[in-house]
């Protein structure tokens, strides 16, 4: 939209605004429920809905609902390093959102991957903020071009969980503008996004949802941005100082810190009517570009595409692929010819991974895992063999080994609870999470459930449990077996809810036993809480306190098949038959999840040493690492390949199949450098200093800026890197005269026997040695066997300035050399500019 045009819309909309009086307006500024906003008839506003958005549109519940699309994850879509991967995307999204009649996506996910550790890099896209920046304008253009918004989150400078309600960001100015601000800004300028979603951190001792100069004086103001900022979910803290540094909406509701509390501040002048005026205006646009203004009626029947379609499918698998990188692949051990012996091995082979944990994860129609997909394609040359555990805590029980006593449906019964004992309800339900006190449909809240089910048990011990804070009843046969406190422990209610205490206990029950786990709601006591933590510093008025009341509950029954030692014999045995050995290892939505940071990128549990084991007796051995970020790899030397598969979403195991036998390409490059053990990386601790501070002391450096200016040994990938099944012989580049930015033309000869994808990176280190290196243009072409093309990269300008603190200004950058590199371990051309 033109700036006249944004001038007549915000001036239909005061129009409007007019119409209501105080406290209409202030109650069309928080959420009506979970993820809905109230509408108000007498000016044509239709309540917006709002769904989660990153791997698919989940939809108005936060756990479980109908099943939608599972997308392959943020960074196998950044990893194709593909302008039209990352519009189809948005476009796809924008299909599944408009089939559930929502309409804001809260996604992309566009903080950077500032140190590996952080728990939901697998949500974002990049260490870099320009392939970052890229990918997010790509996915919101064509979303938005649909009429869908997208919701870039989370500003600002929320690159880690630990304690992510408090911490405070501490980052230069410079850091902030050219690194973690820059994705922002490109997708204002090159795509227009409607929305974005304030952060729960503080940014230099300001919480994000307070943070005028963030939101106000440079997002809004300096980028003549029209759009809207909403929270993030329960992130605002108070009342006038919110309201009044450019924040728009304060999610969920119905109940939040604005409400009587904001017409009040009105009232007494500590907030102007015409800033609550400025709220709505933007409210209002956001609505009217989404269909929900003045529309009358809702949207006619569209045909869009189911979640299991032969063609979503077929999508989902092809993305998927795209972004897959092979990090090693010694005498072309991959592809595999397809024939002969074949072993499967690894837990990730047999539950392989498609999501990471929180609130990006989706219900998807279903996962194809690589035992699946493999055992179809290659039958009985197929040994597959279930590896090591890879968890530290309980599952929720598989919907396929309990059933619902009363109905016989696979699920468990849920029964609700009054405090006075009352019983609310019964219902079935197919999954074994529920969410109880937030997001729930219940008329009254309940303060005890009972979970009850059939297990498929066989004799022998069955591990029984639950999953949430409270007190915890278990009864089975012949009456009570056991009970459990698990008290709120933590200062950080995200964790509360996305990853409550557990426990489990091993029963003997008979076979088919029905049981009931009954769970005593407790509510997590908050000012015990602060008082245990004093430097959390917690404002009196915080919203927070409002809130502590809520999680996902979880009925834990499973029964244990076979040990570690069991497994790893096992493994050797099928891999020295076989001679070529696939093993799949990885992380799970444990320790790729929001609300909590990793402590190690190490393997969980004995998954090094069953590769190692099987490297070892095997001909062959190709390992497949079914995780987004970094991983460390102590036995890189002992195997022939390496496939980062990332968390390829509800087609995992076919699209994983396809690239394995050469069928597709895996044409990503990585988004992220990989560092070389825990610690060897320019910004590496996240846990928050006696301040509640984390400190982004290598300001520009993060990822390969960082480990190029030697901040840190040298990582075992590269950012960029990637070796696809092709092989390239790089020409000279040469500038393209008079084309202002930098663009760079070169020939590349595909030396390989087979069809590939090349992506052409270019970097650029100024002369000024104190400023970092950076990526500032990359293109993609498919070249056929033997052939050679030219490709043309045109650098972004706004990779060429700096900003100074001492002015506050941009100055540019024009003197330095432009590398042309297949990520910084492998620089094929360099060029002088200036
Ligand atoms: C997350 C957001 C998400 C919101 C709604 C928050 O916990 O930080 O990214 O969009 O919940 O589910």
């Amino acid at each position: 939209m033109t700036q006249t045009s944004t001038h007549d819309t915000l001036q239909r909309q005061a129009s409007l605004i007019g119409q209501l009086t105080l406290e209409e307006k202030v109650h069309l500024l928080t959420g009506e429920t979970a993820f809905t906003l109230p509408g108000h008839d007498m000016i044509g506003l239709a309540p917006l809905a709002f769904s989660d958005g990153p791997t698919g549109v989940r939809g108005l519940k936060f756990a479980g609902g109908e099943p939608v699309a599972l997308f392959p994850n943020a960074t196998l879509i950044s990893g194709s390093w593909d302008d039209e991967i990352a519009s189809e995307v948005g476009a796809m999204l924008a299909e599944e959102a408009r089939r559930q009649d929502i309409h804001v996506v809260l996604g992309p996910t566009i903080n950077l991957h500032r140190s590996a550790l952080g728990g939901r890099l697998f949500e974002a896209y990049s260490e870099d903020p320009y392939l970052t920046g890229r990918t997010a304008a790509g996915y919101v253009k064509a979303m938005q071009a649909a009429g869908t918004a997208s919701c870039l989150k989370h500003l600002v400078a929320n690159e880690s969980e630990t304690l992510r309600n408090f911490v405070d960001s501490r980052v230069s100015e410079q850091a902030l503008r050219e690194l973690y601000l820059l994705p922002f800004e490109m997708a204002v300028q090159d795509a227009g996004v409607w929305s974005m979603m304030a952060a729960y951190n503080d940014i230099n001792g300001t919480t994000a949802t307070e943070h005028h100069q963030v939101q106000q004086e440079i997002v809004k103001d300096e980028w003549a941005w029209d759009g809207l900022i909403m929270s993030d979910w329960f992130a605002v803290k108070r009342t006038v100082p919110s309201a009044n540094a450019g924040l728009d909406l304060v999610m969920p509701g119905p109940e939040g810190p604005w409400g009587d509390r904001l017409v009040a501040a009105v009232r007494h002048g500590d907030v102007e009517e015409s800033t609550i005026d400025d709220h709505l205006a933007r409210l209002l646009l956001l609505a009217e570009r989404t269909g929900a203004l003045n529309t009358g009626t809702t949207e006619a029947t569209y045909d869009y595409p189911s979640p299991a379609s032969t063609s979503r499918r077929e999508q989902l698998r092809r993305i998927a692929t795209r972004g897959m990188v092979l990090v090693k692949n010694d005498d072309g051990a991959l592809p595999l010819s397809g024939t002969g012996p074949l072993a499967l091995i690894g837990r990730h082979a047999l539950q392989t991974q498609g999501m990471g944990g929180g609130s990006a994860q989706v219900n998807p129609p279903h996962l194809i895992t690589l035992d699946d997909a493999l055992t179809t394609r290659l039958g009985d040359e197929l040994t597959v063999v279930d590896g090591v555990g890879v968890r530290s805590r309980p599952l929720p029980a598989a919907p396929g080994f309990v059933r619902d006593p009363q109905t016989g449906e696979p699920g468990m019964r849920v029964t609700y609870f009054a405090a006075d004992g009352r019983e609310l309800g019964s219902r079935h339900e197919d999954g074994t999470t529920i969410t109880v006190g937030w997001d729930d449909d219940f008329p009254e809240k309940p303060t005890a459930v009972e979970l009850t089910a059939r297990l498929s048990n066989r004799q022998g011990p069955v591990r029984l449990g639950g999953i949430a804070n409270g007190t915890w009843t278990l009864s089975g046969p012949s009456g009570q077996l056991g009970c459990k406190n698990l008290p709120v422990s933590t200062a950080e209610p995200a964790e509360t809810m996305l990853r409550p205490p557990s426990f489990v206990e091993h029963y003997e029950l008979p076979p088919n036993a029905v049981v009931t786990a009954r769970l005593e709601i407790t509510t997590a006591d908050w000012d015990a809480i602060f008082a245990a933590n004093p430097a959390l510093d917690i404002a009196e008025e915080s919203h927070l306190l409002t809130t502590g009341s809520f999680g996902t509950v979880s009925l834990v029954a499973e029964q244990p098949t076979r040990t570690d030692e069991d497994a790893l014999a096992q493994a050797e045995l099928a891999a020295a038959r076989a001679g070529t050995a696939v093993v799949v290892v990885g992380l799970t939505e444990e320790d790729e999840t929001e609300a909590h940071d990793k402590e190690t990128l190490a393997l969980p549990g004995r998954q090094d040493e069953l590769v190692r084991r099987v490297a070892a007796v095997a001909d062959r051995t190709i390992v497949v690492v079914n995780a987004a970020t970094p991983v460390l790899m102590p036995w890189i030397d002992e195997v022939d390949a390496v496939l980062i598969a990332g968390l390829p979403g509800q087609e995992a195991g076919d699209a994983i199949a396809e690239v394995l036998l050469g069928v597709s390409e895996p044409t990503g490059r990585l988004v992220t450098s990989y560092p070389a053990a825990d610690g060897a990386s320019p910004a590496w601790t996240v846990t928050p200093d006696e301040d509640v501070a984390v400190h982004y002391t290598e300001g520009t450096r993060i990822g390969y800026r960082g480990y190029h200016a030697g901040l840190a040994p040298e990582p075992l990938f590269w950012f960029g890197h990637g070796l696809g099944y092709g092989s390239w012989d790089y020409g000279q580049p040469r500038l393209v005269p008079d084309s202002g930015v930098p663009t760079v033309e070169v020939e590349i000869t595909n030396t390989s026997a087979r069809a590939s994808r090349e992506t052409v990176q270019l970097y650029f280190q100024p002369t000024d040695q104190a400023q970092a290196i950076r990526l500032v243009g990359y293109a993609g072409a498919v070249v056929e066997a033997g052939a050679t093309a030219t490709v043309t990269v045109a650098c972004d300008a706004r990779l060429f300035r700096t900003w100074d603190e001492a002015s506050r200004t941009w100055q540019p950058l024009t003197d330095g050399e432009l590398l042309l590199a297949r990520g910084l371990g492998d620089v094929r051309a360099r060029l002088t500019l200036g």
